[in-house]
């Protein structure tokens, strides 16, 4: 081991004993990315979520509602200037059914995202919202539908949503504005994190790995936020590149440099719920099945009906098993057995 790698194995570890470090030596950790470091992440997370989760990895059901959107976020396949997007949304009767589905095999966890988009109004949400819960009692209710105002959320939560997904993208304002169009900052993105969290929502932040102009420092300042807002749940997988966007000739994010940032998050908190993501199964086959060994704890198989799960393209190739959702859990049981963990039938809710 070169003296690089042991600086950095020091700093791995002191952020297993303490939970926390200083920017500068976030970007240092970082910085100090190889095979051995990640290596040792990875062990130290595999400890830490094992006292926790023991070897369970719970699974999720992602609906996506709609690909309609109102943004223009210059990284994503369905910004509202796409118009090759073929736009979709699905009714309230089509969402229940794909529940009823995923139920019967064994989810206990509804994912209802979608862009952001105007038909979905808060009436029409709390009915849905409403239906779901009164039909599955037992389930746990996940919304990511984006920026929404506190009453909306509120709203939304009384009607039996107990979970929010929205990732804060990146840390760092000036990267921010280089990855949205003007009407969207992050001062707004922290606002909204923080209304979620004060109404009682499991909230989920995360951010893409790789995206354009993306720094060390970037990333240290990423790390910096989960560690200080403490979220339920961190979505992190690798940017991917859509053809239709201005970013398509940028190239997507490192599956190694993910897991090893999945396990350092691990280490930051703990109980945090981790999913293996899909953009990380779409860049390598084994990606996701890397990132359960690297700390990560969740698998959101999808549920939306197959007929649109292509038309969700946020970014190319994206991974769309053409199988039934059934045959699909059957697949992710197996593979997750495969490499000594179990998936559970349970809501799966944060261990605090
Ligand atoms: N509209 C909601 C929101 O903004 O939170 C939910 C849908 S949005 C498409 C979900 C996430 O997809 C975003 O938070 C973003 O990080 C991710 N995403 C979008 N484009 C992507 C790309 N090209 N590569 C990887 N992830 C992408």
């Amino acid at each position: 081991m070169n003296k690089y790698d042991e600086k950095t194995l020091a700093l791995i570890e002191k952020l297993w004993r303490k939970g926390k470090l200083t920017v500068s030596e976030y970007r240092q950790v970082i910085d100090g990315y190889s095979l051995v470091a990640a290596e040792y992440a990875a062990t130290c997370a595999f400890e830490t979520r094992k006292a926790i989760y023991d070897n369970t990895v719970f699974v999720r059901g992602l609906i996506e509602i709609s690909n309609f959107c109102k943004n223009d976020c210059l990284y994503c396949g369905i910004r509202c200037s796409n118009k090759n997007a073929d736009r979709y949304r699905l009714e309230k009767e089509e969402i229940l059914e794909c529940c009823k589905d995923g139920y019967e095999v064994g989810l206990r966890t509804f994912v209802l995202q979608g862009g952001e988009d105007g038909y979905f109004t808060d009436d029409k949400l709390v009915d849905i919202v409403s239906s779901i819960r009164e039909k599955f009692p037992d389930c746990a209710i996940t919304l990511s539908l984006g920026e929404r105002s506190y009453d909306s959320y509120k709203k939304l939560f009384d009607a039996g949503a107990n979970r929010y997904l929205l990732r804060h993208e990146t840390a760092d304002g000036e990267h921010y504005a280089k990855l949205h169009p003007p009407t969207l900052t992050l001062a707004k993105r922290k606002k909204c994190l923080d209304n979620l969290k004060k109404i009682g929502y499991q909230v989920g932040c995360g951010f893409m790995v790789g995206s354009p102009y993306q720094t060390d420092e970037t990333l240290a300042k990423d790390l910096k936020l989960i560690e200080q807002f403490k979220p339920d749940m961190c979505g992190i997988g690798p940017f991917v590149p859509h053809r239709d966007t201005p970013f398509s000739q940028f190239e997507a994010g490192n599956v190694g440099l993910t897991c090893y940032l999945l396990s350092l998050i691990r280490l930051i908190h703990p109980p945090v719920l981790l999913p293996a993501t899909t953009a990380l199964g779409t860049v390598h086959p084994q990606g996701r099945l890397a990132a359960i060994l690297s700390g990560a704890n969740v698998i959101m198989p999808n549920l939306s009906p197959q007929s649109v799960r292509k038309k969700y393209e946020l970014y190319n190739n994206k991974l769309t098993s053409g199988e039934e959702s059934a045959q699909e859990m059957n697949k992710i049981k197996q593979q997750v057995q495969s490499i000594g963990y179990r998936v559970v039938v349970a809501r799966g809710d944060i261990k605090k």
